[in-house]
């Protein structure tokens, strides 16, 4: 049997898209509320942004509405890096912690944003109450482990420290303000790692086969 092609995890949110940024100007627009983005200190947004449970819960719909997610940019750089592990023989495993809700909206940006992938699976990372995060398309955390990785991308601190803790992943932190404080600890048994990377300019240069 040939070997299976080894593959990469790859969170979407503020890694392939600038969502936070996205965020900020719906933010502004219907709360009149000003952030700057290296103020998000926060993965939590109630917390970055000062808002109320159910003024959050508005908000978190609001920023999940198609017409928000279709319309984000992508991340400088992360298209071709992508290319060039899928040209190196690898596969780009998109893994999303949003709503399952999101699930077209999500497939077609990916397309119409030209992201290279071979797959797109739908995690439920956060177990946020009241998100559609139970439907028949949705992966539970605790499965996650079912499938290989030989690297993955994410921006959030607890996951990384999951993946690399629990799953013994090789975990490249791309650096957002809200990930810098404290640096997440891996237990000593752990057999994963966390690198800190500032931009896909880095990740391609210091992992071309990971
Ligand atoms: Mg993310």
């Amino acid at each position: 049997m040939a070997p299976e092609t080894p593959r990469i995890y790859v969170d979407l949110d503020d890694v392939l898209c600038e969502t936070a940024r996205a965020f900020l100007g719906i933010l502004e627009r219907d709360y009149g509320k000003t952030v700057d983005f290296e103020d998000i200190a926060w993965f939590d947004l109630g917390r970055s942004f000062d808002l109320e449970p159910p003024v959050l819960e508005d908000f978190m719909r609001k920023v999940h509405e198609p017409e928000v997610l279709s319309a984000m940019e992508s991340v400088e750089g992360a298209i071709e890096a992508l290319e060039e592990w899928v040209e190196a023989g690898y596969e780009v495993a998109v893994v999303t912690g949003r709503p399952s809700t999101t699930y077209d909206v999500s497939r077609e940006w990916l397309a119409s944003a030209g992201v290279p992938h071979q797959s797109l699976t739908f995690v439920d990372k956060y177990s946020r109450l009241g998100w559609s995060n139970d439907g028949p398309k949705v992966v539970p955390l605790s499965e996650l482990g079912r499938t290989e990785y030989c690297l993955a991308v994410e921006d959030s601190s607890d996951m990384a420290q999951y993946l690399a803790g629990e799953l013994g992943l090789q975990v490249l932190l791309f650096d957002r303000p809200w990930n810098r404080r404290p640096p997440p600890a891996v237990g000593s048994e752990a057999t994963g790692e966390i690198h800190r990377c500032r931009n896909w300019r880095e990740i391609a240069e210091r992992f071309p086969r990971p």
